[in-house]
């Protein structure tokens, strides 16, 4: 892949975890929020449900985090783009849809 082309995963790819990073601050605020003690018992209910989702929500976001942090690494060590079972190119159009891929099925 060309340099120019590689720049521009990148770009995106740090776009992604830039956003994925806010997302995460206002989850984690979120969660800090069910934490807080209520005499309601409803309310109290309503928290351990929030919080179970939120919490759901912030393991997908990790998860995320990681494998766009690991699309980078592939970036920076010149693997990025190839598949990891049969060795071939990945498609510019599989890549553009999603760059985090590391099949080319
Ligand atoms: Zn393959």
């Amino acid at each position: 892949m060309r340099k120019r082309e590689l720049n521009l995963f990148k770009k995106l790819l740090n776009r992604r975890l830039e956003e994925l990073l806010m997302e995460a601050e206002r989850t984690k605020d979120q969660v800090k929020e069910t934490e807080e003690p209520s005499p309601d018992p409803l309310d109290q209910a309503s928290n351990v449900f929030d919080r179970d989702f939120l919490l759901r929500l912030r393991d997908r976001e990790r998860k995320l985090m990681l494998k766009i942090k690991e699309a980078l690494e592939r970036i920076e060590n010149g693997t990025f783009g190839i598949c990891e079972v049969c060795g071939q190119n990945l498609s510019q159009k599989r890549l553009r849809s999603s760059p985090m891929a590391i099949l080319c099925i």
